[in-house]
């Protein structure tokens, strides 16, 4: 899953309000087969409209501008190519099927959120007995003539709807598969919807695919775009628009992050085993100690998720670290108000503590405690963002 983001403008085209305009897919050689048989895909060899109140549902057709496109981003078909290019995940989902068909064939599977029904092919062609494909936006219909164009007519039903509110013509399914992964991993709030969907109809047993995601948070040197992004509002043109610096600071800027930047090494903060775990449980403080791997200056916390599939008979899964193959999930930059003199072994500490904003949950509050006590920088804050 993806969505359109606040990202620098050199990876815009054009930009529509509601429609994905990322254009450019750094890194993406497609002709590469992305974690085939090798375990993590990428290892070191990344709005407030609901996404599917389709206004009233009225058919895509060619009628159809981007004032519908804004209450409806997942009807056009832009961000779909560009969820479907992003090798590293398309194939892992792949490669977790197609390499572990013990665990689709002949299973009931259903497909939450099945955009143009490529997880619900990969999972037919795999030998599943049925496959429920159900996805809320204008794309079902293409899916439905995808699955027809196929041939899978008769294995996959494609469901437009929302899954909260479909009815599904079986009392259960054997397995559940999702892209349900939002920026800064929880965005969007998809994962409510297959926690939903599991409690509703997964079979004592079941298998939900993925059934691990994993935060965690690195910290970067990045005083060239914090110059570009943050610090630019204190003279534009000459004038003191420094108000709007304090809403920039506030938005986490979802942007790749060169290797390079790191300054510490890395700590999981939170790990969910969808599998498992209660909606509340996206709710969450977790402490934090980063080790600094050198002299330098710290300017951004930087956040990012993994996925894994501990089902498959190999693990497999994927990373979208700043070390990993990138992904069109890049990296959550947190910007921090001080830069922060760090020497090499000192440590910063502190806490994260995320949750869905209580107004709309589709958006996250996310506060950030920090302190380094060292040679060179004593700091002690605590900051307040809000993805949307
Ligand atoms: N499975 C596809 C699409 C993933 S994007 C793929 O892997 O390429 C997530 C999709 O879920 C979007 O198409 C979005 O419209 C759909 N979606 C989000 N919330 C949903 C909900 N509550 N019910 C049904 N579909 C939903």
């Amino acid at each position: 899953m993806t969505k359109k983001s606040n990202q620098n403008e050199e990876e815009f085209i054009s930009f529509q309000p509601g429609q994905n305009t990322k254009i450019r897919f750094e890194d993406a050689d497609e002709d590469d087969e992305v974690a085939e048989g090798s375990g993590f895909a990428g290892e070191e060899a990344a709005q407030d409209e609901p996404m599917c109140d389709a206004a009233d549902a009225s058919e895509v057709t060619d009628d159809t501008t981007s004032a519908d496109y804004y209450f409806d981003s997942y009807s056009h078909f832009g961000i779909h190519e560009e969820m479907l290019k992003d090798v590293v995940r398309t194939k892992t989902y792949q490669n977790v099927i197609y390499q572990n068909k013990f665990l689709i064939k002949d299973k009931i599977v259903l497909d939450v959120g099945a955009g143009t029904g490529i997880l619900s092919l990969f999972c037919a062609k795999a030998g599943a007995k049925h496959v429920y494909a159900v996805e809320c936006s204008q794309m079902a219909d293409m899916a439905k003539e995808i699955v027809k164009a196929n041939g899978f007519s008769d294995v996959i039903t494609v469901l437009k709807g929302k899954i909260e509110e479909i009815e599904l013509p079986t009392p259960k399914v054997d397995v559940i598969i999702s892209e349900w992964m939002g920026y800064f991993l929880l965005f969007e709030n998809m994962l409510d919807s297959v926690l939903y969907a599991r409690n509703k109809w997964l079979v004592d047993g079941g298998v939900v695919l993925p059934d691990k995601a994993s935060l965690h948070l690195t910290a970067i040197e990045d005083s060239e775009y914090k110059e570009d992004k943050i610090e630019f509002w204190n003279s534009v043109y000459g004038f003191d628009m420094s108000c709007i610096k304090k809403k920039a600071m506030m938005e986490p800027l979802v942007d790749t992050v060169d290797q390079n930047q790191i300054v510490t090494d890395s700590r999981l903060l939170k790990t969910m085993d969808i599998s498992k775990m209660s909606s509340g449980d996206a709710s969450f403080t977790a402490p934090f100690k980063l080790v600094a791997q050198r002299n330098d200056y710290i300017h951004a916390l930087v956040a990012y998720f993994d996925v894994s599939f501990t089902m498959c008979h190999k693990l497999l899964g994927f990373s979208t670290g700043p070390k990993s193959r990138a992904t069109h999930w890049k990296q959550t930059v947190l910007y921090l108000e001080d830069v922060l003199t760090i020497c090499e072994g000192e440590t910063i500490t502190g806490s994260m503590s995320v949750s869905p904003n209580k107004k709309n949950p589709r958006d996250i509050d996310i506060k950030l405690s920090y302190s380094l006590n060292g040679q060179h920088c004593k700091i002690s804050r605590t900051q307040h963002y809000k993805m949307r």
